[in-house]
């Protein structure tokens, strides 16, 4: 326990628009339910570019980063496993949902729908840094998590960067395209987006056993990194195709009959790839709309063709605690399969405005924070 008030550094987002500024709050010891954790590794998503840009509300200042690793510190009163049962100490690797239910509202209570919870407090997004425990985000050398997180430790031979790589996007699919849009074994899968999302994606159709993967996306270098780690069987660049009609008879050529896929995986978060995704999908098939996570304004689609090829269209939103624990079990299944790490940039923490810039430049794909370096 400790009784000195120690200072922890965190990044902290407080104008939208503005870089991101490297702060100092009060550590507060575990309350009763609560852990106190080390951050080793944050990773920097989509999602914090949007908040930086101001496309979600959110109360500022915010200590930004839903998606971390770390050790714990301090278990508050009436903490010693985590939420499969699994005893827990300090010194333990942890991961942990980024969300927290209300549990009482008519999405929590009566559909069981957590991550429809229109109260659910989000780690480094709706949380004010200025509001105690202030360490609520993942940017940061330690954070406080509230009782009623769901806590995981971390499979033994998982490293940190493993864990992290692919952020949010791996819980995001495994509730996306597990949950609701099950890969059937031999299927012709499309995935449109080559960032965190579609890598997912793509790792998870995979294993699931779809049976041609095709990715549509770019710039080249993540491309090359889909082709090295071996998630696809073609990989599309839009900077060659530039025109969408090139796009999707590219992508219709390798399926059966040119027939289009069977199912279709939106990941880019751009409006205009839904028009092109409903044309990729084949009569009967199936298309995730996954990626719209903030909003982009309207698009253009042809809604008859949903109609006549009899489309099932399915959205998919963020995830809850119970997608998580099935991310954190089969994650050493998808870090066989693939080299993780390759997905990681690592920066220090004082370098976030570095991260999110290169992350913004899209050449690479998951800069990771480590406020050890
Ligand atoms: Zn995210
Ligand atoms: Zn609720």
């Amino acid at each position: 326990m400790e009784s000195m008030v120690t200072t922890v550094r965190a990044a902290v987002l407080e104008t939208t628009g503005g870089e991101v500024r490297i702060g100092t709050y009060p550590a507060a010891p575990a309350q009763p339910g609560a852990v106190v954790v080390d951050v080793l590794h944050a990773g920097i998503c989509g999602t914090d570019i949007h908040l930086q840009d101001g496309r979600l509300p959110v109360p500022l200042p915010v200590i930004l980063g839903h998606e971390a690793v770390g050790v714990v510190r301090e278990l508050g009163d009436g903490v010693d496993a985590d939420a499969t049962g699994d005893r827990l100490r300090a010194g333990d690797h942890v991961v942990w949902a980024s969300s927290i239910p209300c549990g009482r509202c008519h999405y929590c209570v009566a559909l069981h729908e957590y991550s429809l919870c229109e109260q659910r407090r989000v780690y480094g997004i709706n949380q004010s840094a200025q509001v105690w425990p202030h360490l609520s985000g993942g940017w940061a050398e330690r954070i406080y998590l509230q009782p009623g997180t769901a806590l995981f430790r971390v499979p033994a031979q998982l490293s940190g960067l493993e864990v992290v790589a692919l952020g949010c996007a791996g819980p995001t699919i495994v509730h996306g395209l597990l949950g609701r849009a099950a890969p059937r074994v031999g299927e012709v899968v499309v995935i449109q987006g080559a960032g965190p999302v579609g890598m997912a994606a793509a790792m998870y159709a995979r294993l699931a056993g779809a049976g041609t993967i095709v990715l549509v996306g770019g710039p080249a270098e993540r491309l090359k990194v889909a082709d090295e780690l071996g998630v696809c069987d073609l990989a599309l660049d839009i900077d060659r195709h530039t025109e969408p009609e090139a796009r999707i008879d590219a992508a219709r050529q390798v399926t059966p009959g040119r027939r289009g896929a069977d199912l279709v995986i939106e990941a880019t978060g751009l409006p205009s790839a839904v028009a092109e995704g409903i044309a990729m999908a084949r009569r009967g098939g199936r298309y995730l709309v996954v990626g719209q996570y903030t909003d982009h304004g309207d698009t253009l689609i042809n809604p008859h063709h949903i109609t006549r090829k009899q489309l099932e269209v399915i959205g998919s939103w963020a995830f809850s605690a119970q997608h998580y624990e099935r991310y954190v079990r089969t994650l050493p299944q998808v870090a066989d399969h693939f080299d993780l790490v390759r997905l990681v940039t690592e920066y220090p923490l004082a370098q976030v405005n570095q991260a999110m810039s290169d992350m913004r430049a899209g050449t690479i794909i998951k800069p990771v924070l480590s406020p050890r370096l």
